[in-house]
């Protein structure tokens, strides 16, 4: 499977759940590369943001920003590889984060049966736009699904999958994380989530921002409007502890 590389080793480290249904909790993250979504404000963008393509970033007018030589962010192993490297940590919960995970589903299910078959707790977090397969569903405990919004500059052709919607809402795993970057935004949360039956007990709401800062000022109206209509708050806990870093 294709992870992403940090410092020259795959990106599989130690910390915490920051966001979600599963926030605080301790967890290993395996992080994926590539992915078939391009949001401009993404903070995994050396998962697909390649040299050579047209997608655009809001870091693109920053000073010393440049797309990613996709060789040099890529690390293959394989599911006996990945798992050595997730027993060396005191856990048994792993979260396969991205990219898009389910774009390897077929390599990551024997990843994810090799896990759930040695008692671990796997989250799976996907932006909800492909199908699992029964082989990789039957391995997985949790799914954190995190649709994307007009905000995130998909087109909606590419952001809503009809089929792949249908199969999270009617999955007893799956939440649903909104990211929200105006009070506007809720416009189309309530619109999806009235068109996929998805209850607002199951739904999250998070602030867009990658520095405390940033958050703390979309916190205020956000939990008013959760509060308002159900639906959780999550914060963004890995960015007030430990910053936009990667590897944390
Ligand atoms: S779906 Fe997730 S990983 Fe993919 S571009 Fe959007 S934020 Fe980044």
């Amino acid at each position: 499977m294709k992870l992403a590389k940090l410092n020259g080793r795959p990106e599989i480290f130690y910390s915490i759940q920051g966001e979600g249904k599963s926030m605080g909790k301790p967890a290993i993250f395996v992080r994926t590369s590539l992915c078939n979504l391009h949001c401009i404000w993404c903070d995994t963008d050396y998962t697909w943001n390649w040299q050579n393509t047209p997608f655009k970033h809001v870091n693109d007018s920053k000073a010393g920003y440049s797309k990613f030589k996709k060789d040099e962010w890529i690390v293959e192993l394989d599911a006996d590889e990945v798992y050595n490297e997730i027993k060396q940590h005191p856990c048994k919960r792993v979260i396969l984060t991205g990219g898009e995970p389910l774009m390897q589903q077929k390599e990551l299910a024997l990843l994810a049966q090799l896990l759930h078959d040695n008692g671990y707790f796997i989250e799976v977090e996907t932006n909800g736009t492909l199908v699992p397969t029964s082989e990789f569903d039957m391995a997985v405990d949790q799914y954190n699904v995190s649709p994307k919004l007009s905000n995130s500059g998909n087109s909606t052709q590419l952001r809503e999958k009809e089929g792949a919607f249908s199969f999270f809402s009617g999955s007893e795993k799956a939440s649903f994380k909104f990211v929200i970057d105006d009070p506007g935004d809720l416009d189309e949360v309530t619109e999806l989530i009235s068109r996929y039956n998805i209850a607002p007990l199951n739904v999250y709401l998070m602030p867009q921002g990658t520095t405390g800062q940033a958050l703390n000022q979309k916190q205020q109206w956000l939990v008013d409007i959760c509060k308002e209509h159900g639906y959780n708050y999550t914060d963004r806990l890995h960015i007030h502890i430990y910053g936009d870093k990667r590897g944390v």
